[in-house]
């Protein structure tokens, strides 16, 4: 059922011109489950032409007419959200669940664009001479090239794709190669759902080839990525040299405060659940757990008891909570900042290795005497590790959250409105949710502040980062 995966450029589905490919594998297995097509430049450049033919399309195509194809596209995802997540699943390795909810939340964040690209008004500003009308036009900012990772291969498209093409842009997705062929059905929906030729490219590579191509071409307009800081930096340093705009959803190493009187109970449950989404392969993941001194030791018991429940196995089968991480990378990865803090004295309350010898099974862990010289303090885990550590008063607890460069999510769990209130006013990220899980709606903002990149893929500036003002000054004749 996993068909090898195409390029899509200029309204075609088809291989690589040399027939380059790379293999993808299925993660809970370990087996190779089949290829994805290896775009070289000469695809690149009739991308970008595509792209250009397409811009000049869809741009004057009305508002209202782009989201009523939009809205279809929503609709033919919804109709294949089995046979999507499947694929997904297959590719990725989360919960077969986790793929179909991804699935059906792409849906609603392309309806949510598609109608919000309807209301992109400018304004009319008040003239200083009779006669004059100075209007403030939203046009849109031209043909993007849009970089993605694989740990939501849907999702992470879905927000810039949908943002892109209800401004009036054409874009060109490089969509992650390990985990192709969801992506890949996401672009069939725009395209069956009747999108013009050239406004959607799809390609995949070698991913710093394909970004130091694309990003200075004179075709594109703008840049926007999701991965790691450090590859966040050099596109962003890159898009910098050639005036590009530029949106970057980076790393994050999230905090959850949970205060003394917080309901303890309701904290451990949800926030294992949140910890633990997609194997901890999450950039809002909470990761840093900052437990009040009174309610500590009882926070770190139902935690870990939450967390023991958590069944992990291959994502396909039933009553699986937790799937393998995505790549060999990952593992290795845990394997490293365990050991590191093990050996600087941190204590595992509970998993802590590897599952098996097939697939990249990790265990769910949490670890407590963690301190600040412990790697994994410091860097994003990316995985299903959890570290808790005690807090005496507010001022330590926001002192702790903010130590990092990271800046994308926090948690917080106080039955106290001034806490509430203060938490959120202290904290330095992009995002705070208090009291339960509220991130990554269609119409809110979601991006960070610091080494976790700047501008929003969610709500109105999420449409604002594909739009440019036009200044029209006009007197009658
Ligand atoms: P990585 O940094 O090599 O790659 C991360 C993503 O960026 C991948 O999709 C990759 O294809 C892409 N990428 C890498 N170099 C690129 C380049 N020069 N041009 C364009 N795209 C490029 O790391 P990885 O091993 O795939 O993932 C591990 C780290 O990446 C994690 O620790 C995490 O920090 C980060 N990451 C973040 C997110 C997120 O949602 N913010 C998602 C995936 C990975």
């Amino acid at each position: 059922m996993y068909s090898d995966v195409l390029l899509h450029i200029a309204g075609k589905w088809r291989p690589a011109e040399n027939q380059r490919c790379l293999p993808v594998t299925n993660p809970a297995t370990a087996e190779k489950i089949g290829a994805v097509a290896c775009a070289s430049q000469n695809d690149l450049d009739e991308a970008l032409a595509a792209s250009a033919r397409g811009f000049a399309i869809w741009r004057a195509t009305s508002a209202f007419d782009r989201a009523k194809i939009m809205r279809k596209a929503a609709d033919i995802l919804r109709s294949r959200v089995e046979d999507i997540a499947r694929l997904m699943t297959l590719e990725e390795g989360k919960p077969l669940a986790e793929s179909r909810i991804e699935t059906l939340a792409a849906a609603d964040i392309v309806d949510w664009f598609a109608e919000e690209g309807r209301r992109a008004y400018g304004r009319v500003i008040p003239a200083r001479s009779a006669g004059v009308y100075q209007l403030v036009i939203k046009e849109p900012v031209g043909p993007v090239a849009a970089f993605t990772p694989w740990n939501f291969p849907i999702n992470q498209i879905v927000r810039k794709l949908s943002a892109a093409l209800a401004a009036g842009c054409s874009i060109i997705v490089k969509a992650p190669e390990e985990t192709p062929a969801s992506p890949a059905e996401l672009i069939r929906a725009f395209v069956d759902a009747g999108l013009p030729c050239g406004v959607v490219g799809l390609v995949f590579g070698v991913p710093s080839q394909i970004s130091e191509y694309l990003i200075p071409h004179p075709i594109i307009r703008k840049v926007t990525f999701t991965g790691s800081t450090l590859v966040g930096k050099k596109l962003a340093a890159l898009a910098g040299a050639h005036m590009k705009r530029v949106t970057m959803e980076l790393g994050g190493h999230a905090p959850v405060i949970v205060f003394d009187d917080a309901d303890v109970e309701v904290a451990a449950k949800q926030i294992s659940g949140a910890k633990f989404r997609n194997a901890g392969q999450v950039c809002v993941a909470p990761t840093r757990f900052l437990v009040q001194k009174n309610v500590y030791e009882r926070f770190v018991e139902r935690f870990v008891h939450a967390v023991k429940e958590i069944r992990v196995g291959n994502g396909l089968d039933d009553g699986v909570n937790m799937g393998p991480l995505a790549n060999e990378r990952r593992v290795t990865a845990m394997e490293s900042l365990v050991a590191d803090a093990v050996q600087k004295g941190a204590k595992i309350r509970t998993g802590g290795v590897r599952i098996g010898n097939k697939g990249n099974f990790f265990q769910p862990t949490v670890i407590t005497s963690v301190d600040r010289t412990m790697r994994m303090m410091m860097e994003e885990p990316f995985g299903p590790l959890a570290m808790v550590l005690p807090f005496g008063d507010f001022d330590e607890a926001i002192a702790e959250a903010n130590r990092l460069e990271y800046g994308l999510a926090a948690y917080a769990y106080t039955r106290s409105a001034k806490t509430a209130n203060a938490v959120a006013a202290c904290v330095e990220t992009g995002m705070i949710t208090i009291n339960h899980l509220g991130l990554a709606l269609p119409e809110a903002p979601f991006g960070g502040v610091k080494d976790s990149g700047y501008g929003s893929e969610g709500g109105v500036e999420g449409l604002d980062a594909y739009l440019t003002p036009k200044f029209v000054s006009q007197a009658g004749i």
